[in-house]
């Protein structure tokens, strides 16, 4: 999901694309390559010749091995992967060839039905040498080759499924580079004879402030002096370019003040990339389940909102399959003592990388139990330390409070509870088919979130001057309390404490005052009237309530201080417009309170230690 760069001018391209994916960096990667069609060939009897040159790492790895061996040539594409499809390694990185060695494609997306693809293209005699899904456009636009590169790639854009933005060159075309996009980001940049491509306006932006926006399904031709704009029938598409009146800071960012506001932002698009390909029939390809085994149960071991994700998961896990299911943190797990345990445990790290999950995952695997991983990193330690992954897909996340990679933690979740309970025959046709279309709702429905933060805003003021906030919610909306105060204690720096609401009588409700405000998550189901009783207990206390609730919740208004409303969602799903909602409060919270915001104070995004 990260960086591609591609430039055709008079200048040399390696220097450009080098600085220019760079420029990129901030999108997170584990691998770098670059392809440029080479013009002075005295070695070979050719006019021009494609030359690659890639591996795993930072850039500055590929910069050090392109030290002793320059490439010269003015027309290149370069990458920087964060991998989907195969774990981080040289053979994987982009970019990709095919088997004549002519042909060069970097790509960004995943492209969904290449396993099917895959077996035809081996059946014609394709030598496939990487574990991607890249590597299969690469053979297919060969297939489609006959001296047009820009009708080979229309062509096989037709047969792929998927989300992407590729950057093509061949090297008996040395005068263009053709690029598509659906799903993926890509833009072009307008220079005065020469032309750039880029994922992302900050890799172009020292050459030029003119870009065109291409669109999904579009493909184009960029020479040095032309662009040619077409859908994938070949008609042509007229488009101006436009004037970037950002500065390159606020361009890395997209233009939000933090990555984490941009990767709140994000999460309609992330949802939609976890239930790619997935939603339809559930398919979990990635998993070697299970169909014969019965469970007597499932445990979930996480740490930090991973472990808030699973929380979540327990409840949804239990409404759909009816399994009993526990949730253990992975530092205390290590070192429990039980001989044996539940068949299935599943760990929960976005990074993969957690320590404490990763010794969790050894201790489970020692039980003599089935181990599944969630996690948002390909090839990260956990993968090998688990019987099945399950990516999350969410891109990568760079802020360390984590926000896209909860509510991709949540949807993978329902996902794989509608499976679990589909298999074990819990759940008819029917309603596993609405709770699919609910799913393919919620992109939209965050959108509505994201897109009305003045109430947020505006409620934040009266809680930069606390010291206390406790959050309150039950049943499936419980853990979202415990993920609401995480977050705004690891960005604020305010204490504060998620309770289930019906503990508050048993000692919390003492601290209690009028400087003690109290955020109340509701959702309309068997739980509503018994938190609006512990809402009133908070209220008589002179506490100060803010209630989340749905849009059709006309009561609470008369009861709560003030009301944050969310988009109506069967209660089942609710904490995922809740989760964002309460990441923007954490997020106002924090900017109020001039908080470093991406970095808190003595926090790391990965926690590689014990
Ligand atoms: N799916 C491709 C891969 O795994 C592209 C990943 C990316 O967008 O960086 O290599």
């Amino acid at each position: 999901m990260c960086g591609i760069v591609g430039y055709i001018g008079p200048k040399q391209a390696q220097p450009i694309l080098i600085e220019s994916l760079k420029r990129l960096e901030y999108r997170g990667y584990d691998s770098a390559g670059i392809a440029i069609i080479n013009e002075e060939t005295k070695k070979t009897s050719k006019k021009s010749e494609l030359i690659f040159r890639k591996d795993q790492g930072t850039i500055d790895n590929l910069t050090s091995i392109l030290d002793n061996n320059t490439i010269s040539g003015r027309v290149g594409i370069s990458h920087t992967r964060w991998a989907t499809h195969g774990p981080p390694s040289k053979k994987n990185a982009h970019p990709h060839i095919d088997c004549t060695g002519k042909l060069a494609l970097v790509h960004n997306g995943i492209i969904e039905n290449y396993n099917q693809l895959k077996d035809k293209l081996i059946k014609k005699g394709h030598e496939i040498v990487s574990e991607t899904d890249t590597e299969i456009l690469v053979h297919l636009i060969e297939d489609n080759y006959n001296g047009d590169l820009a009708m080979a790639v229309r062509k096989s854009l037709k047969t792929v499924k998927g989300s992407y933005a590729i950057a093509v060159i061949h090297e008996t075309e040395p005068d263009r580079i053709v690029v598509a996009r659906n799903e993926s980001p890509l833009i072009l940049g307008v220079g005065s004879n020469e032309n750039f491509i880029a994922s992302d306006v900050p890799a172009v932006l020292k050459y030029t402030k003119r870009v065109i926006y291409l669109h999904n399904k579009e493909i184009s031709i960029v020479n040095n002096n032309s662009i040619e704009i077409m859908d994938l029938d070949g008609n042509t598409i007229e488009r101006d370019w436009q004037e970037i009146t950002w500065n390159l800071e606020d361009a890395e960012k997209g233009g939000f003040e933090h990555y984490m506001l941009k990767e709140i932002f994000e999460e309609t698009k992330a949802i939609r990339e976890v239930l790619r390909g997935r939603v339809g029939e559930i398919i979990f390809p990635e998993l070697s389940i299970y169909s014969n085994t019965i469970f007597h149960g499932i445990k979930i071991i996480a740490c930090g909102t991973s472990y808030h994700a699973s929380l979540t998961g327990k409840y949804i896990f239990e409404r759909l399959t009816r399994l009993p299911t526990t949730v253990e943190m992975a530092s205390e797990y290590r070192y429990s003592e039980p001989t044996h345990d539940t068949p299935l445990v599943i760990l929960i790290t976005q990074s993969g990388e957690t320590a404490d999950t990763l010794a969790a995952a050894r201790e489970a695997r020692r039980r003599g139990c089935r181990t599944i991983a969630l996690t948002n990193v390909v090839g990260s330690s956990i993968t090998r330390e688990v019987d099945d992954i399950i990516y999350i897909r969410v891109g990568p996340e760079i802020s360390v409070a984590a926000t896209k990679s909860f509510v991709g933690q949540l949807i993978t979740l329902y996902l794989l509870a509608i499976f679990i309970a589909e298999v074990l025959g819990h759940l008819k046709p029917e309603p596993a088919k609405e709770l699919k279309e609910t799913l393919r709702t919620l992109p939209s429905v965050v959108e509505r979130v994201v897109n009305n933060t003045s109430e947020i805003k505006n409620m934040v003021k009266s809680l930069v001057s606390a010291k206390h906030i406790f959050y309150i919610g039950r049943n499936i909306n419980y853990p979202s309390a415990l993920e609401g105060a995480l977050k705004l204690k690891e960005i604020s720096y305010i204490h504060a404490e998620g309770f289930p609401a019906g503990e508050l009588k048993h000692g919390p409700l003492a601290l209690l005052t009028k400087d003690t405000p109290v955020i109340a998550i509701l959702s309309k189901d068997h739980t509503y009237d018994k938190i609006v009783s512990n809402l009133i207990e908070a209220s008589a206390r002179n506490a100060p309530v803010i209630a989340i609730t749905s849009e059709s919740d006309d009561e609470i208004q008369n009861i709560a201080d003030q009301v944050l409303y969310y988009p109506d969602v069967p209660s089942l799903f609710s904490p995922v417009p809740v989760a964002v909602i309460l990441q923007l409060v954490a997020y106002y919270t924090a900017k109020k309170c001039g908080c470093t915001i991406d970095k808190p104070r003595n926090l790391a995004k990965s926690v590689t230690v014990e």
